[in-house]
């Protein structure tokens, strides 16, 4: 049963801002992940602070500088409808197409897809695993299939969003507004794996909130696309997929950004697949040697072995298609 709290609906991100300074605040955009993880206890909030009344926070328009600005409240609907981001950001695009199901897309938000909790077993249930606070990470040792290959130490979640590797390969920024004012951060930035903090999965601080996503002016030689393997084809969290974009000159990568989901605690750079096609036409060798270097370094549990050829193969065929 979800537990009681309060529901305040901010007037402005100004008033978010200062709702959200008080201890136990917590921000409601869509509520498609927020209000599960409160009823199953996952966390806690005494207040909660929602955003749907803010106009300013939805909707895709062009940027200031160029490239697109998608407020935070834009659902993911219209982010897979949207004209611009399928002529220009193809991967996105196709990423919000498969998030989750139709009545989840059209409820969940772009800023809520990239600030959800991870769907680890144990930290969404009754476990008081590292995440939570506690001393363990109970899928080292316990049913580990769903779980990291890549970056994990001390705790092996894997980051959920489909939309997030999507704007880590578009080169977006992600623009946040707080108590000490408003930054602009690379969104490659703005996720942090457990190395470094691992009770959050971001760079937000307590009153923080997501205004809206930045992608960079339209390149007419970017060729992108995301795809994701998943146990079921109706709404299901990734088990491995890759958002690609490549920058190209004539038949030749100039440009590569590979970032792999499913499979690590953050949206994962393959930096080695990235310099394997940099500079060369896509040929099979190209190719093959991608999807090699892309698991790399991978140290699979007891029971996701299967990850490793199920990279190389999203790799190969997202390439192939791109080619
Ligand atoms: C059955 C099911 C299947 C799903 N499948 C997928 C899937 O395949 N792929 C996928 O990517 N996701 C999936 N999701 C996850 C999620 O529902 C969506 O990704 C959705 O986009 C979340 O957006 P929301 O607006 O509902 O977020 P909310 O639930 O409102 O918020 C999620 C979290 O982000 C925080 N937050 C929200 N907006 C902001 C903001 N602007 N600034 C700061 N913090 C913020 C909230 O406090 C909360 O902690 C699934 C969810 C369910 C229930």
């Amino acid at each position: 049963m979800l537990p009681a709290f309060n529901y305040v609906k901010a007037k402005s991100v100004a008033d978010a801002v200062r709702q959200l300074a008080a201890p136990g605040a917590r921000v409601h955009a869509g509520g498609t992940d927020l209000l599960g993880c409160l009823r199953d206890g996952v966390f806690k909030a005494d207040t909660v602070i929602s955003l749907s009344a803010l106009k300013a926070l939805r909707g895709i328009t062009p940027a200031a500088a160029g490239g697109l600005r998608i407020g935070a409240l834009t659902t993911n609907a219209e982010v897979a409808a949207s004209k611009d981001v399928n002529e220009h950001y193809r991967a996105l695009a196709q990423a919000a197409a498969a998030v989750a199901s139709p009545q989840l897309r059209n409820q969940g938000t772009i800023g809520g897809n990239i600030c959800q909790r991870p769907r680890c077993w144990y930290f969404r249930g009754d476990f008081h695993c590292l995440r939570k606070g506690g001393d363990t990470c109970f899928a080292v040792q316990g049913e580990n299939r769903y779980h990291c290959i890549l970056g994990g130490e001390n705790c092996y979640i894997v980051h959920p969003s489909d939309t997030a590797p999507a704007l880590v390969a578009l080169g977006a920024r992600v623009r946040i507004v707080g108590p000490a004012g408003t930054r602009v951060v690379p969104i490659g930035s703005f996720f942090v794996g457990p190395a470094v903090q691992i009770t959050k999965e971001n760079v937000l601080a307590q009153g923080e909130v997501v205004t809206e996503i930045l992608l960079p002016p339209a390149e007419a030689a970017l060729r992108s696309s995301y795809r994701k393997v998943r146990a079921r084809g109706a709404w299901d969290f990734a088990l491995a997929g890759v958002a690609v974009a490549l920058l190209m000159k004539d038949r030749t990568v100039a440009r590569a950004r590979i970032v792999l989901s499913g499979v690590a605690p953050v949206p994962w750079r393959a930096e080695a697949a990235e310099k394997a096609v940099a500079g060369h036409a896509l040929s099979p060798e190209v190719v093959a040697s991608a999807a090699e270097a892309a698991v790399q370094g991978a140290e699979p549990l007891e029971q996701n072995g299967y990850k490793v050829p199920m990279v190389k193969g999203v790799i190969t065929e997202s390439l192939i298609a791109l080619a």
